[in-house]
């Protein structure tokens, strides 16, 4: 046999790290797997405004570097190895990632979500040539550029601020003639003189030869279509597509249930509908997918699987 972890905890996010630092400090032989780079999608965000104490000097990356070295700090071991397949169907859970096969009596999920796609013409190829789906990472790309960023909740909005100042102007493309945004985020905003919202329009259509060139939107209630074609003196401008998150539940899907919409339900003890697998963070059904209740997902995660190792493996 394998060596056999007490838990194994798939994503290291906000909430895979905080479960990890909880299992952990509970002296759980614990393995915690993240695909690429540690952070999820906090690791995407310059500022961390929102999560208590974070608000002075904290990038998403500089939190998350500091809660997985706190989680290596009480013995987690942390693996880089992008996990391909689960079996939860025998007491001892089975995790198989690239490299090879794992072992654990109960096993943390925590895969968080990616960001959904408009699936338009064009999307796909000129994607990383001016089509982008983080602000953070390619903004500085379009430095006095045009910028179009889709989407009009939380993260449309909040990015079109920071990318106004890098783009000469930006527009906030948005399919309603309301914005999802919160209040206080719409007003930075509105209240940023290079942003201009375009409202009732969806992309039709990306196009461009190595760079993005050319952008067609429709008007859904007039049905108009506007042609945006880049200056010349430009060549290309930056499309921001910030249209919400699909949750990573590749590996699940017949493995452990699922709401409609992708989400695995659970509630406050984190138990999935399989004994022995918790889920926290972004990928649990609920209300608010913020840093702040990544990290308590994590903890309970933790706690539930260290109570399920000791009174019911
Ligand atoms: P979201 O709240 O789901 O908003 C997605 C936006 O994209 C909506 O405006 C939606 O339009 C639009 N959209 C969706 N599919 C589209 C499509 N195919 N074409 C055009 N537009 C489309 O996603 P989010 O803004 O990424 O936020 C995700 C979660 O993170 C939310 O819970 C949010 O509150 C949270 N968040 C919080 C903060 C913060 O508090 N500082 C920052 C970022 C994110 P409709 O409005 O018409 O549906």
């Amino acid at each position: 046999m394998e060596k056999l972890y007490d838990v194994i905890i798939i994503g290291g996010g906000p909430a895979g790290l905080t479960a990890a630092l909880y299992a952990g400090r509970a002296k759980m032989k614990t393995l915690l797997f993240e695909g690429e780079a540690f952070g999820g999608q906090i690791a995407l965000t310059t500022e961390v405004e929102n999560y208590p104490g974070g608000a002075l000097n904290i990038t998403g990356p500089g939190l998350v570097a500091r809660m997985a070295e706190q989680a290596e700090h009480f013995g987690v071991e942390l693996k880089k190895e992008n996990v391909t397949d689960v079996d939860f169907s025998s007491k001892d859970k089975k995790v198989t990632t690239s490299k090879g096969e794992y072992f654990a009596k109960s096993v943390i999920v925590a895969t968080g979500a990616n960001p959904r796609k408009l699936g338009v013409p064009g999307e796909d190829v000129l994607t990383g040539k001016g089509v982008s789906y983080c602000a953070t990472c390619d903004g500085a790309f379009f430095e006095e550029l045009p910028i179009y960023v889709i989407g009009g909740g939380d993260t449309a909005v909040e990015e079109a601020v920071f990318l106004a100042k890098f783009g000469r102007k930006v527009y906030i493309v948005h399919r309603r003639d309301e914005l999802r945004a919160a209040r206080s985020i719409q007003d930075k905003a509105l209240n940023t003189p290079n942003i201009e919202v375009i409202w009732d329009s969806v992309v039709e259509e990306i196009s461009g030869d190595g760079l993005v060139e050319r952008l067609v939107l429709k008007n859904v209630k007039t049905g108009e279509r506007t042609e945006i074609l880049a200056d010349e003196d430009d060549g290309t401008f930056g499309v921001f597509v910030l249209v919400g998150y699909i949750p990573a539940n590749e590996l699940l899907k017949d493995k452990i249930a699922l709401d409609e919409q992708g989400y695995v339900p659970a509630g406050e003890d984190m138990k999935t509908n399989v004994p022995g697998v918790f889920v926290a963070g972004d990928l649990r059904a609920k209300k608010l997918r913020q840093v702040v209740t990544a990290t308590s997902d994590g903890a309970l995660a933790a706690i539930a699987a260290e109570a399920y190792v000791e009174h019911e493996y």
